[in-house]
């Protein structure tokens, strides 16, 4: 089958458009014919052989839509051949401590498909039939790619991790990102006041179009802080969402209110930072880390999806032998939203 992999770690030139055999159903799992998959900086990082040292070939792509084509007899569930669903890409053992209290998200044993074993980028990958999670029929492939991690990610920060309120005035930093984006819609749907960041005015317009209801230019107002708290008539944003790091921890710190929350999901300006601690333990700060994500809340972003209440948003559409170009496109961040790869 056609697929994208990389044999050695480095630049876009490392992308391998070619053949690779077609996956075999394990016991308990299903096949799909992939018909999209959503591109993270998580594939970038992959790619650069930045975030993973495993065993190569590996063929890349975390964020998966198709129909499934075949189902192990020894698969326990209601699903059908043809079915069109998503695949949660987290692996979990089911047998571990972690799994045993009810926190698969820090299951000892976890893997992810395409990362630890291979992924979407292809015309057919196996899952665990838990794994797959039936898509509305009004939906298409496309759409639903880009909902996986981004929704299950900002799902889990913004709503367990965090617990929004709809009293809430929410900062969501990188407003065109996977997570940015989507932040900014489950704040909204949550009834949370939202204030975003961008770097520049069409993806401000296009926060705005998403229910933004402040948005702040960082190139043009570094110290976003000020304008955070000009904003909330000087107490600060109540809640933080972050996928950008160090460049802009210590700003981030100073647009929060007293007692606010933080969560990060992300670091692609860096990891170290030098930090104020008496912000602190002065405010009091609650900052959380985002972590490992559950299947109940898999479960739970995938009910407000078939209430038609939460939309993917795509930001470009390449075809699988073009992989490379969706990877370029993401490093030059010209975009709002998700890529999407057709297989
Ligand atoms: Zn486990």
């Amino acid at each position: 089958m056609k697929a994208v992999y990389i044999t050695e770690h480095g630049g876009t030139d490392k992308l391998v458009f070619g053949d690779r055999p077609e996956p075999e159903v394990a016991p308990g799992e299903v096949m799909l014919r992939v018909r999209a998959s959503a591109l993270n900086h998580l594939d970038l990082n992959l790619r650069a052989g930045t975030s993973y040292k495993g065993p190569l070939p590996r063929t890349l792509g975390c964020d998966i839509a198709g129909e499934i084509t075949a189902i192990s007899p020894q698969a326990h569930t209601s699903l059908k051949i043809g079915d069109r669903v998503i695949l949660n890409n987290r692996l979990t053992c089911g047998v571990c401590d972690n799994c045993n209290l009810g926190l698969d998200n820090a299951c000892s044993n976890g893997q992810r498909i395409g990362v630890d074993v291979d992924g979407g980028h292809a015309e057919y990958v196996t899952a665990p039939a838990a794994n797959a999670h039936v898509i509305p029929d009004a939906m298409d492939f496309n759409e639903a790619a880009t909902l996986p991690i981004a929704a299950h990610t900002v799902w889990h920060c913004l709503v367990t991790q965090a617990q929004i309120k709809p009293w809430d005035t929410v900062l969501v930093q990188a407003a065109g990102s996977g997570v940015g984006s989507m932040a900014i819609q489950i704040a909204k749907m949550m009834g949370a006041r939202v204030i975003t960041t961008a770097g520049s005015q069409w993806k401000l317009d296009k926060a705005k179009e998403w229910g933004a209801d402040e948005v702040i230019n960082y190139r043009e107002t570094p110290n976003f802080s000020q304008r955070v708290k000009e904003l909330t008539e000087g107490v600060g944003a109540d809640l933080v969402f972050d996928c950008v790091g160090a460049d802009i921890w210590n700003e981030n710190l100073l647009s929060m209110a007293p007692r606010g929350r933080l969560v990060i999901t992300g670091v692609t300006s860096g990891t170290q930072v030098n930090m104020n601690l008496s912000l602190l333990h002065n405010g009091p700060l609650q900052l959380m880390g985002s972590g490992g994500r559950s299947n109940r809340t898999f479960a739970e972003f995938m009910k407000v999806v078939h209430h038609g209440s939460l939309h993917g948003i795509i930001g470009g559409v390449y075809p699988l032998d073009d992989v490379a170009g969706a990877h370029q496109a993401m490093e030059d961040r010209n975009f709002y939203g998700k890529l999407v790869i057709e297989s």
